[in-house]
């Protein structure tokens, strides 16, 4: 294999290297992904992603292969508990599927919540990726590397061969997993609760699709003395999960859950004494709260697993993950095209870290009370996964305020996802979001058209991809339920700035005298130029 050289090196080709390699693309940044792995992993580990991943999805027109790649899972809303699967049923509960859920999301996104397990979601991902031009490299693994001024160096080698390479960029990812070599690398620790639990997921196959039918469940506790576990489906059919907490204190090691063994777990869970099993795999692993204490040294940026570790509950690891590739992708992009100040990088950590610590609490909060879902402290499951506010450099707050994640507040304040509203464009109704896509956005009131020249004129002067938009009964866009300006937050000559990545970067209520002016200030202040923003009012 020969030396290659690209602007950034990903590390790790599990979900969130794979989105990140996507979004990097759809920026039209090249990048190198290696992975050790030959292909992608065979485990269905995640199989819940949220409203912001799928608008993130949809935004690299995924949408739809996701939700096919998910189909067999459509139908699965509730979380179940039984003594044994054939047995009694002891409560079914329907956390996402209700009516006042489904009216508020709608409101909302355009995107629901979709159930894919990562070993359908993987290749569709590596097929996005080819498909733009991304290099993924399977069976190669990163040994060593190290930065200057200048970038990264890495060895790489490639396992089939015992061949060794280097790989030089601008900027190396890590998406190396829980594990994270990476961040063991740079001396980078972790702070949270640390070990919540012990767990061996006992992958199987086994017909159970009539025992589960008009009752398919996101998960299923098994509440029997032979048998304490939680029962997922892979596909409703013959795939299965069945995750057994074990306690080493109490005595119990891995080496306990022999095949013989599990299958008479997984018999004992189903009530089936004589049901045909076949594992497919028996796999420890461990239900942690871990937060990087940086997301960056220097050229290195640390994404998903490699940065933060959370249970499973509330399926928030992938997703957060994926969230802050999106989040890096447009920064980077930004600096390696000479738009934006090197500074902009550092607001990565700014955002992201916190975002992670609260959603580590949150998940683990759902670990702690796993019968009674829903109990103090914790917010609802899309508040969680939309309702977060970035506070940096990279965004103009309007007044200084206190971190209120997971407040669902989305109004068009700086530093929160910007609003979802139905418009007509170009005669489509298309959601607000479907704007947002790589570019810096503005969005002006009917008495805004000022707003929008100076931005053309602003961005032109700044190198910038930017789109200005004027919405009301019969702007550029058509405001086409009438909401703008109350969900925006803005009146007729008001004006709102959407960053590349879909935050809102500034808002303002009046027509300044010298609109051009303001805008270049606000967006060199957005990208980490330095300004004094205090120049613009
Ligand atoms: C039982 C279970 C259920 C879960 N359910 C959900 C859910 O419903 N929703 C959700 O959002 N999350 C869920 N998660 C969490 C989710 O699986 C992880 O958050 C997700 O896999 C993290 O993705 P990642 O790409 O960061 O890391 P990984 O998927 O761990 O990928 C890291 C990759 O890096 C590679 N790698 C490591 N070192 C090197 C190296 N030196 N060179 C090259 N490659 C390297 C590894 O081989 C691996 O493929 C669940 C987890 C578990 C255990």
């Amino acid at each position: 294999m020969h030396n290659a050289s690209m602007p950034v090196l990903i590390v790790g080709g599990g979900p969130v290297g794979l989105s990140t390699s996507l979004f990097l693309a759809r920026h039209g940044v090249p990048s190198l992904l290696v992975e050790r792995h030959e292909k992608t992993s065979i485990h269905p580990r995640a199989r819940g992603i949220n409203a912001r991943t799928m608008e993130l999805f949809r935004s690299l027109g995924l949408e739809e292969s996701v939700r096919t790649a998910g189909a067999a899972l459509a139908r699965n809303h509730h979380f179940l508990a039984v003594e044994t699967l054939a047995g009694a049923e002891l409560w079914r509960t329907y956390p996402w599927s209700s009516r006042d859920y489904q009216a508020h999301l709608k409101q909302l996104s355009p995107m629901n919540w979709c159930m894919c397990a990562q070993d359908e979601l993987e290749p569709l991902l590596v097929t996005a990726a080819r498909t733009l031009n991304c290099e993924l490299r399977f069976g190669s693994e990163l040994m060593a590397f190290e930065q200057d001024n200048y970038g990264v160096t890495a060895r790489i080698r490639e396992r089939n061969t015992g061949e060794e390479y280097i790989a030089n960029a601008h900027y190396l990812i890590a998406a190396d997993g829980a594990g994270s070599p990476v961040r063991h690398m740079l001396n980078v620790s972790t702070r949270g609760r640390g070990t919540l639990g012990h767990y061996i997921n006992i992958y199987f196959r086994a017909n159970l699709s009539t025992l589960v039918q008009d009752r398919e469940f996101i998960l299923c506790l098994v509440k029997n003395p032979e048998a304490q576990g939680v029962l997922l489906s892979v596909n409703n059919t013959d795939r299965w999960i069945f995750m057994m907490l074990y306690v080493p204190e109490s005595g119990r090691a891995v080496e306990d859950f022999t095949p013989e063994r599990c299958i008479e777990f997984v018999r004992n869970a189903a009530g089936l004494p004589r049901l045909a099993i076949e594992i497919i795999s028996i796999v420890p692993w461990e239900a942690a709260i871990r937060v990087a204490e940086s997301f960056q040294r220097d050229r290195v940026f640390l994404v998903g697993d490699a940065a933060h570790v959370m249970p499973p509950t509330g399926a928030f690891g992938m997703n957060t993950g994926i969230q802050d590739a999106h989040n890096l992708a447009w920064k980077l992009a930004a600096v390696l095209n000479g738009q934006a100040g090197p500074a902009l990088l550092a607001t990565y950590d700014v955002e992201r870290r916190p975002v992670a610590q609260f959603t580590a609490e949150q998940a683990g909060l759902r670990s702690d009370n796993h019968a009674d879902y829903y109990s103090s402290g914790m917010v609802d499951d899309f508040a969680v996964a939309l309702g977060y506010r970035y506070q940096s450099a990279a965004v103009i707050s309007e007044k200084k305020e206190t971190s209120s994640n997971g407040a669902l507040d989305l109004s068009g304040q700086p530093g929160t996802r910007a609003p979802h509203i139905w418009v007509g464009h170009q005669g489509r109704r298309i959601s607000t979001l479907d704007l947002f896509d790589t570019r810096f956005v503005l969005l002006a009131g009917m008495d805004g058209n000022a707003w929008c020249h100076a931005a053309r004129e602003g961005a032109t002067a700044l190198g910038l991809p930017l789109d200005a938009y004027c919405v009301g009964a019969t702007g550029d866009l058509i405001d086409l339920d009438g909401n703008w300006g109350t969900t925006y937050g803005v009146t007729p000559s008001g004006v709102v700035l959407v960053r590349p990545d879909g935050f809102v970067g500034w808002r303002t209520e009046r027509i300044e005298r010298d609109a051009k002016h303001t805008l270049e200030m606000v967006l060199k202040h957005l990208l980490c130029h330095e300004v004094d923003i205090s120049e613009s009012h």
